[in-house]
């Protein structure tokens, strides 16, 4: 199957339909392969306007929500980017083409060492994944000009804001288990935090010390 028919269908119909408009953003999504980053059996669903499973009670964000939180950070080109849910390493690779660097956590050592893998196939050698509780950033490499949460957070981890860059964006799912508010948070020229509200949306749970604390049994 020529999934780059695909691709673009779901570029047209998905993302700039719904007002993303970064072009940027609109390129990655255009270029990013996303049926390398599900399992083989899923391939042929891999451009649907769903989320998909990945194992481990754990999906691939839907494709307009990628490009929506993308497209929230506002990306110039030069930016170190700090990812928190690898998860499949679909969103990786589209932060990876449109910043200098991505730094990427995930809890769950079987997910970051499949989505290591489809990155190094495509070459997209500009990401640190390390496998770590994400709640309290990567206090190493911070500050950060971006900060996105691909996992449902009860409430804002302090540590976020603390490893946020002077004009830095943070994006991330506040709510509770089953739906949250998309929020952004802004670190202003003198230092104070902007806060607004995107979109309602469901993400599966941030778990950590700053976050949820355990997954739900079965
Ligand atoms: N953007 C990914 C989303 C994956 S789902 C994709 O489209 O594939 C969210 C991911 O967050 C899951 O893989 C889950 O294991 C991970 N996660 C949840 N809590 C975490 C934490 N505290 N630190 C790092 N990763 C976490």
């Amino acid at each position: 199957m020529d999934y780059s028919i695909a691709r673009r269908r779901m570029v047209e119909q998905q993302i700039i339909a719904r007002e993303v408009e970064d072009p940027r953003v609109i390129d990655a999504m255009l270029q990013v392969p996303r049926h390398l980053f599900v399992e083989s059996g899923l391939q042929s669903h891999a451009y649907s306007d769903a989320s998909l499973p990945i194992g481990e009670k754990q999906t691939i964000s839907q494709p307009y929500m990628v490009a929506a939180m993308t497209a929230a950070l506002e990306l110039r080109g030069g930016e170190r980017i700090l990812e928190i849910g690898t998860g499949s390493g679909y969103q990786t690779a589209i932060l990876s083409l449109l910043v200098k660097r991505v730094y990427s956590i995930e809890r769950i050592p079987l997910l970051a060492g499949r989505a290591r893998k489809v990155l190094d196939q495509l070459c997209l050698s500009n990401v640190n994944i390390k496998v770590a509780d994400g709640t309290i950033g990567w206090q190493d490499q911070a500050p950060f000009d971006g900060i996105l949460v691909a996992a449902g957070a009860p409430d804002i981890p302090n540590e976020y804001l603390a490893q946020l860059e002077t004009g830095g964006r943070l994006v991330l799912p506040v709510g509770d288990r089953h739906q949250q508010i998309l929020m952004r948070v802004t670190r202003l020229e003198d230092g104070s935090l902007k806060r607004e509200q995107l979109m309602g949306c469901r993400f599966v749970p941030l778990i950590g010390e700053q976050a949820w604390k355990a997954d739900f049994p079965g």
